[in-house]
């Protein structure tokens, strides 16, 4: 008994898909964050303690196998951050806390700080004469005092190199054990030191700030210290990023860290440019080709204080950092932020989370901001910043949309684009042509009898490319080599829609002397091929870009005077609620890419369909108004933002299981609403996926709306257990997804 007393009950989470954390008797009181080994049915597995107290210890409990570490793998607010998000995302804890860990901290090596090293100075104080003499028995001993006596603080790394360049008796030795001896006789001291690389001059902000920039900084750095969440609110170059740079500089000197989240790193080379310019050595960014040593070290770095910045993609969100002041989360509203499988978090949305508990400011910034971040920021709960105008001279593109109807299409592009082409051709300015298609055509198909060439393992055409004469599937990412005709009446095919591909030839036909540049996955495929394709474009190299959305985030392009949409009709129609808001967002944003200097410039929009009242909005950069028609019109229906939803999605390669399985979740999600007598849920029917077929897989969705938050997470906590527990559940894959983004 006198032993139990020195016991603790500990909880665990360990990367097993169940909800719960795990009991289990550790030797000792053990922080929560630190990683221990425990047995687990036959497997002896990594977890992280979140909790433990010392009380009623169950000796059925099994024990701790091995501490791993001295020090916590996650900070106290990451781990409530985690759990939070575990809670929120109902995403079991383990899996979650695996997600937000490197890789290298998933394999049982203790924490080490690959960043540090140890240096040595000899003992202030001491008397030298003597300590000579007492060493005059042991010439390297000596040697290597006298050496480290004539440095600060120096390295064994250092000592190396300085004594293979002077004669003597520690050249070449192992320096260690001389080292320890001097240390254990008491003329040495060491310590732990992490080197940082100096960092160039930054180069110095040369613009005076507008306004409006200044107020918004004034606004976010007076929130400094506290945690405030702020919409900044920007129009295509309006100088956003000026602001970033400003409010990170002022987080750093006053010894804060800034986390900067952006979309895509390998499409804003610019923007991590401009950052990395200014704020050089000190900045840590995370992308996707690191190795796993180099996120440990940026880990550590983060961690341990030493980078003032940390840039990064979605996962960056999970970076502990020591001293953190300050984030900022750019185009706020980019789809990408949402994770789409597995852990499907948010990281917007976590940002916002994270900045309260850490208590500090939080950015978030857009020319297009989500309808969720309008509508937060109407409703008072983050502060509106708006740069309204243009840096300089620059204007925003007037825009015009031509009817194809009365103008049709010829091979893709209309005789007003063609003409406007021209035109800039003549006066050597550039020209965007936006479409999100890559390939040639969408569709191949034959006149005669009707074929078509579809994917048959999706419910999808094959798309034709030209240039690798092959079929694909942009869904599952089957190729197959294609051919011209029909092979079941060998009428030669028809090619009918159009992809990037196709507005190439038509352009080289149409303007043999341009220089024409394709900017989509299939050619811009290398990061290397992405930041010379801006630098030629930059240059003034390039005549014509055409570009699917690669081309529309971020860039600054002040040559471009035209940007010309050949297809945006495909994004009227959709059965994602959505679409409305993401067409905006994608015209916007590739409309902002002209006019960018003092040359006046125009977007032209192609549609059949110049009536349509979003593309009016769009024409007449009538935000405001465009946001409260989505506002009205998702406040009519109930979707999001004034309903909380939930989408359940199960897929099997039996064409029916999907469908069967949510029958059995919708029906146990009734018996617990009438249950539990939980109000204000809507549930819908299991339907097919839009997209029924993918990959090989039959699709089926289960959608639930609630009026409050609370209630949608008091529903799903009961449900998934019950469906958890339930044989059904392991006949299909499926999973829950909290605010989707996309509905397919
Ligand atoms: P955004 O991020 O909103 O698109 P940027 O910060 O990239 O805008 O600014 C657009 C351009 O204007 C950049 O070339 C930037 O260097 C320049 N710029 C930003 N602020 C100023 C300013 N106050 N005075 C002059 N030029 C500025
Ligand atoms: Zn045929
Ligand atoms: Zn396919």
């Amino acid at each position: 008994m006198s032993n139990s007393a020195r016991l603790f009950h500990v909880q665990v989470a360990i990367p097993v898909p169940i909800r719960h954390a795990y009991d289990y008797i550790a030797p000792r009181r053990l922080e929560p964050g630190i990683r221990v080994v425990v047995p687990f049915g036959r497997q002896k597995l990594i977890g992280i303690i979140i909790s433990n107290h010392r009380s009623s210890v169950d000796f059925k409990l099994k024990q701790i196998e091995q501490v791993l570490d001295q020090e916590c793998a996650i900070g106290d607010n990451m781990l409530e951050l985690l759990h939070w998000a575990s809670g929120y995302y109902h995403h079991p804890i383990g899996k979650v806390l695996n997600a937000a860990l490197p890789a290298k901290l998933r394999i049982t090596k203790p924490l080490k700080n690959p960043v540090t090293e140890t240096v040595y100075r000899c003992l202030p104080g001491l008397d030298h004469a003597t300590t000579n003499k007492s060493l005059a028995r042991a010439p390297r001993q000596r040697a290597l005092f006298e050496l480290v006596c004539s440095h600060g603080w120096i390295s064994a790394k250092q000592i190396k190199s300085l004594s293979t360049n002077i004669s003597g008796p520690i050249r070449g030795r192992d320096t260690h054990g001389l080292l320890t001896s001097l240390i254990d006789k008491g003329f040495i001291e060491s310590r732990i030191h992490t080197p940082i690389a100096p960092s160039p001059e930054p180069k110095p902000f040369q613009d005076r700030l507008t306004e409006q920039q200044q107020l918004a900084i004034n606004a976010v750095v007076s929130c400094f210290g506290k945690f405030k969440s702020f919409v900044l609110y920007g129009i295509t170059g309006s100088g956003k990023t000026e602001v970033y740079l400003h409010i990170t500089e002022i987080c750093i000197t006053q010894g804060r860290q800034a986390l900067v989240l952006v979309p895509e790193i390998a499409l804003t080379p610019q923007l991590v440019e401009r950052f990395t310019e200014r704020f050089g050595h000190g900045i840590c960014v995370i992308h996707s080709s690191m190795t796993d040593q180099q996120r440990y070290q940026t880990w550590w770095k983060a961690r341990a204080g030493n980078a003032t910045v940390v840039l990064g993609t979605r996962s960056a969100i999970f970076t502990w950092m020591k001293n953190p002041g300050l984030i900022i989360v750019d185009e706020e509203h980019d789809i990408s932020y949402k994770q789409q499988d597995g852990f499907r978090y948010h990281a917007r949305d976590l940002a916002i989370k994270r900045a309260s508990l850490e208590g500090v400011p939080i950015v978030l910034g857009s020319a297009t901001p989500s309808m969720e971040s309008i509508n937060n920021a109407a409703a008072g709960r983050h502060q509106l910043l708006s740069l309204s105008h243009r840096i300089g001279a620059a204007k925003l593109p007037e825009v015009a949309l031509v009817d194809s109807k009365i103008f049709p299409l010829h091979e893709g592009i209309s005789s007003p684009l063609l003409e406007a082409i021209r035109h800039g051709l003549e006066r050597q300015q550039q020209t965007i042509l936006y479409i999100n298609r890559r390939g040639f055509a969408p569709i191949a198909q034959c006149r005669v009898c009707a074929w078509q060439a579809r994917c048959d393992r999706c419910d999808a055409f094959l798309t034709f490319h030209k240039t690798t004469n092959t079929f694909r599937c942009h869904h599952c990412g089957k190729i197959i080599n294609a051919q011209s005709n029909c092979p079941q009446c060998t009428q030669t095919l028809f090619y009918a829609g159009i992809g990037t591909q196709r507005i190439e030839k038509t352009l080289i036909e149409q303007f043999p002397q341009a220089r024409i540049s394709r900017f989509d996955r299939d050619q811009i495929n290398t990061q290397k091929k992405l930041v010379r394709t801006l630098k030629q474009i930059n240059e003034g190299k390039v005549d014509i870009v055409i570009g699917t959305q690669l081309i529309s985030k971020g860039h600054d392009f002040p040559g471009v005077t035209l940007v010309g949409v050949i297809d945006p009709d495909q994004g009227l129609y959709s059965v994602d609620f959505r679409a409305p808001e993401y067409l905006f967002q994608q015209l916007v944003q590739v409309a902002g890419r002209a006019g960018r200097s003092k040359t006046p410039s125009r977007v032209i929009i192609q549609t059949a369909h110049p009536e349509n009242p979003y593309l009016h909005l769009i024409r007449d950069y009538n935000f405001a108004q465009f946001y409260h028609y989505c506002t009205e019109e998702r406040e009519l229906v109930k979707l999001p933002p004034f309903a909380y939803i939930a989408l359940w999605r199960a897929e099997s390669p039996n064409d029916k299981a999907g469908l069967q399985f949510l029958q059995f979740v919708s029906q146990t999600g009734r018996k617990i609403l009438a249950g539990k007598r939980i109000k204000g849920i809507v549930m819908m029917d299991p339907i097919s996926s839009p997209m029924e077929k993918l990959a090989g897989k039959f699709r089926a969705q289960l959608l639930i709306k609630a009026d409050q938050r609370k209630s949608l997470h008091e529903l799903l906590t009961h449900w998934l257990r019950e469906i958890e527990n339930s044989p059904n559940s392991r006949k299909v894959r499926w999973s829950i997804d909290i605010d989707p983004m996309e509905m397919f």
